[in-house]
């Protein structure tokens, strides 16, 4: 074993090893029971973030303990073809070469497309590797390979075919640098300072004008009513009268909506359903025709007359200066408000009138309401429940075409001749009705309509493979919150609807790592770290645990001191199971054997540990995984059992030797499989140095081993309550020893009060490991409170007072000063102190942590004069010599 752990080399070997020989290939049909966890696929464009980061670590830790458990585990593994993320990559690929997409035509662009996925698609499943994911890569999906296409048809057609999905005009949020719809849980909203316009609108038949506020001037064009309040007392008279859109001419009615806000602007409100969300409800509400004048371009149509070929921007500004010059311009005021923005480019949201195709969500919500509400999936923690059911009970159809090239096309054609729509698995050759030619869609699907067949479509489905009956429904989903709308939701749906099952029972939302300051991470912001750079900097083993200990239920933010924390102990790890298997008797065989009152102490205290991190795995308390680890291995294997142990591990004995070699090599062993699933290199590496077994047959890899069994036998309270004495005297001792500046080679001379019984049983019990670990000769054990005599320092523990004889051991005068000095170091301190606190003024003008700090110091210096006087009084003997002054 080297003396120094190389991370890299190990994890980089160990990775391969476990590949080359399938270890994470699951089979289908297996009688084990099966624990399976589909991957939140990343898009085909991604690398691996932060968030990646920890929610594939959280992944890997459930399907490695399973595995340990003994489950047929299988992690899904695969990429989501990202529809627009993708195109927007070839695109500027094609751009280098001063081409677009058009240029080359659909199918060539689509043929770019799959050239590019061959080239850069692979980069984040590399990654998944390098983090140490037991994924079944031998399987890995990809959304748009062609058995997922065939899922997503038979999807399409059979929702089609139940009524679920239609096509019609709607109002979208329309991006015009994407040229594509995008969905409600897409746009973005954005602060913006803007102006807001007061507009003079004529009422017809009068020469009285109604005045409108609207930010956005340029749909004037397209207005087709203005609204009231039928509260509002102001426009009472006016309602179910007319008036006349400036310019246009056109004549629209005053209507009365209870939606309309009295507060904003002046109260009347121009309503444009064409181009805006709350118009367009207020506008079915009432019977309102639709005009659009924005097309898809961006551009102003012909229904905007004089304006037509205008972008939207410069319409704006030609619209305010015409109804400047016509006197209808009021004022326009500063205001700031949200803007709707792509999600993908930023680009404002205008929403358009287009031709789209919807899924309405009344029917299939239904049965996924009930799967949450009784408890078949089970949101972690649980308060995003609710969040789900919230969105759910509102939820409003969705917009599922995108005016994309990259994606699956919707498996729907039109006939040229008659317009007869058809939506069919096999593209029809001709009209049905009239047998003209016919004309297949040129949207493809929403990228979230494929990924929510995620669970499903990646076992086989359609087909009734073994191995969807096998893995299907999944155990786990681990996943953000910002995609519980967009993907969770819709996996349970459709999982419900095309399985009949629920896709997972339960769904653990993972926090938010954020930047060290609070902010958000992000790449722009320069506030996103790499953990690709982590992992090469401290390893992949170090990342994990650092990522583990500091998440919780709540957003964190990121340390770097953690994974460093992880890498010292992947050192510590490596150290001292260097010690053990170097130290350990060539021949000594892994077997428990309870000699000495640390083995019985060491071994319940690995049971109790083995228990408690199994019930933190199940309930997915990661961070108290790593810490409840951290502490028993660094701070009481390491610390204090192999300290102890080393004693009969050097010792003459042969049979000392293998006894205690023979319990280290379980403690390791069983250490390793406990530890596996946070930091599967290092534990799996010194897996592979535990000497052979020639009783047991141990599988060649940790990850095929077994989870320790709890052993109840060797849970023994009264031998961890004897250590707790003989570390807190060890300890204690040696800080005496410090203070009394006691060299090396002076071994003082311990008697032992024992004021409860046995509890000095593990003092006695390791006198040798004592006499090595304090400096200090045991002298005798004395049962109950005897009052000691002579000159001595004591030092309490759990049950026990032990005494250090300082007779010959410590000059009584240096001593006397030693203490005298520190007393009135601490007197003086306390005087101040109290002198601040007597002070009136002070006390009235000091803030009041200044006071608590005063106090604080008041009683931390009484604290040591104390303890100086009880000091003295045993090892000069007498009251402590202070001239205390009065006060007191
Ligand atoms: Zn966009
Ligand atoms: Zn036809």
């Amino acid at each position: 074993m080297a003396a120094r752990y190389a991370a890299h080399e190990v994890e980089e070997r160990l990775m391969k090893r476990w590949l080359d020989r399938s270890a994470f290939r699951a089979a289908a049909g297996d009688p084990r029971p099966a624990y399976t966890i589909a991957i939140p696929p990343p898009n085909v464009t991604g690398s691996l973030h932060m968030g990646h980061a920890l929610n594939d670590t959280i992944q890997d830790i459930l399907i490695r303990y399973q595995h340990l458990r003994g489950f047929n585990t299988l992690w899904v593994v695969g990429t989501d073809h990202a529809g627009i993320a993708t195109q927007n990559k070839v695109e500027g690929q094609l751009a280098t070469e001063g081409l677009s997409k058009e240029d080359i035509g659909r199918e060539a662009f689509e043929k770019r497309v799959w050239e590019w996925r061959r080239e850069y698609g692979s980069t984040i499943i590399h990654q998944l590797k390098r983090l140490g994911c037991a994924c079944d890569y031998e399987s890995e999906r990809f959304t748009m390979d062609e058995a997922y296409q065939q899922a997503v048809v038979r999807v399409f057609v059979s929702l089609y075919e139940k009524g679920d999905i239609y096509r019609d005009v709607y109002l979208v949020n329309w991006c015009v640098r994407c040229g594509s719809a995008i969905s409600d849980l897409e746009v973005e909203h954005e602060d913006r300072a803007a102006k807001l316009y007061y507009v003079m609108y004529p009422i017809a038949g009068s020469n009285e004008t109604l005045t409108v506020a609207t930010t956005r001037p340029e749909t004037i064009l397209g207005d087709t009513a203005v609204a009231v309040n039928p509260k509002d007392p102001r426009y009472g008279r006016h309602v179910g009268g007319t008036a006349v859109v400036p310019f246009v001419g056109r004549e629209i009615p005053i209507i009365a909506d209870e939606h309309v806000d009295i507060g904003f602007g002046t109260g009347a409100l121009k309503i444009t359903p064409g181009h805006d969300p709350d118009d367009w409800e207020i506008g079915l509400r009432h019977g309102l025709p639709s005009v659009s004048v924005i097309g898809l371009d961006g551009r102003m149509n012909a229904e905007a007359g004089e304006f037509e070929g205008l972008t939207a921007d410069e319409a704006r500004t030609a619209v305010i200066s015409r109804l400047e010059q016509e006197g209808l311009l009021v004022k326009a005021e500063d205001y700031n408000h949200a803007v709707s923005t792509c999600y993908r480019c930023g680009t404002t949201i205008a929403p358009l009138l287009s031709l789209q195709w919807f899924m309405d969500m009344k029917r299939l919500v239904q049965p996924a309401i009930a799967a949450v509400e009784d408890g078949r999936v089970r949101f972690v923690p649980g308060r995003w429940g609710e969040v789900y059911l919230d969105w759910m009970r509102g939820i409003r159809p969705w917009c599922i075409s995108r005016q994309l090239w990259w994606g699956h096309r919707i498996p729907a054609y039109s006939c040229e001749a008659c317009e007869h729509l058809m939506v069919a698995a096999a593209p029809p050759t001709a009209c049905e009705k009239c047998g003209g030619p016919v004309r297949h869609e040129e949207d493809v699907l929403d990228t979230w309509f494929s990924s929510a067949l995620w669970p499903f479509a990646t076992l086989g489905w359609p087909e009734e493979t073994e191995r969807l009956h096998t893995f299907y429904p999944t155990t786990v989903l681990s996943t953000a919150r910002d995609i519980i709308y967009l993907w969770v939701a819709r996996m349970i749906m459709m999982g419900l609807e095309f399985r009949g099952d629920v896709p997972f029972k339960d769904v653990i939302i993972h926090p938010t790592v954020l930047a060290a300051d609070g902010r958000r991470m992000s790449k722009s912001l320069g506030t996103g770290v790499d953990p690709l750079e982590l992992i090469a900097d401290y390893g992949a083993d170090a990342t994990r645990f650092g990522l583990a200990y500091m998440s919780s239920v709540q957003d964190v933010r990121f340390s770097a001191e953690r994974i460093e924390m992880g890498r010292n102990f992947a050192n510590k790890i490596w150290n001292a199971s260097r010690l053990v298997l170097q130290g350990a008797e060539p021949n000594a065989e892994p077997r428990v054997e309870l000699a000495t009152p640390a083995d019985r102490w060491i071994f319940s205290r690995l049971t109790s540990v083995t228990a408690e991190v199994a019930g933190l795995y199940e309930s997915y308390e990661f961070d108290d995984v790593a810490r409840v680890l951290y502490r028993f291995v660094w701070n009481e294997v390491c610390d204090w059992y192999l300290e102890v142990a080393k004693t009969r591990l050097y010792s003459e004995e042969q049979n000392e030797r293998l006894q205690v070699s023979g319990n280290l090599l379980v403690l390791l062993e069983q250490v390793m499989a406990v530890l596996h699933p946070l930091m599967p290199f290092v534990t799996e590496e010194i897996y592979g140095y535990l000497p052979q077994v020639a009783s047991g047959q141990r599988p060649p890899s940790l990850f095929d081993a077994r989870y320790p069994d709890v052993q109840v036998a060797w849970t023994d309270p009264a031998a961890e309550r004897a250590m707790e004495a003989f570390t807190g005297v060890v300890g204690g001792l040696r800080s005496a020893r410090e203070e009394l500046g006691l060299a090396r080679d002076m071994v003082g001379e311990v008697r032992v009060l024992e004021e409860e019984a046995g509890a000095a049983s593990a003092i006695a019990g390791l006198r040798r490991a004592f006499r090595q670990l304090s400096g200090c000769e045991l002298v005798e054990v004395i049962s109950g409170r005897a009052a000691p005599t002579g000159r001595f320092a004591s030092v309490e523990a759990p049950g026990v007072k032990a005494l250090l004889d300082l007779e010959g051991l410590v000059d009584v005068e240096r001593e006397r000063e030693r203490l005298v000095s520190k007393a009135r170091k601490a007197h003086g301190e306390a005087a101040k102190a109290q002198a601040k606190l007597g002070n009136q003024g002070f006390l009235a003008k000091a803030p009041d942590a200044v006071v608590a700090e005063e106090r604080t110091r008041l009683a931390t210096a009484e604290a040591v004069l104390e303890e100086v006087r009880r000091q003295y009084e045993e090892r000069v003997g007498g009251g402590l010599p202070l001239n205390e002054g009065k006060g007191r």
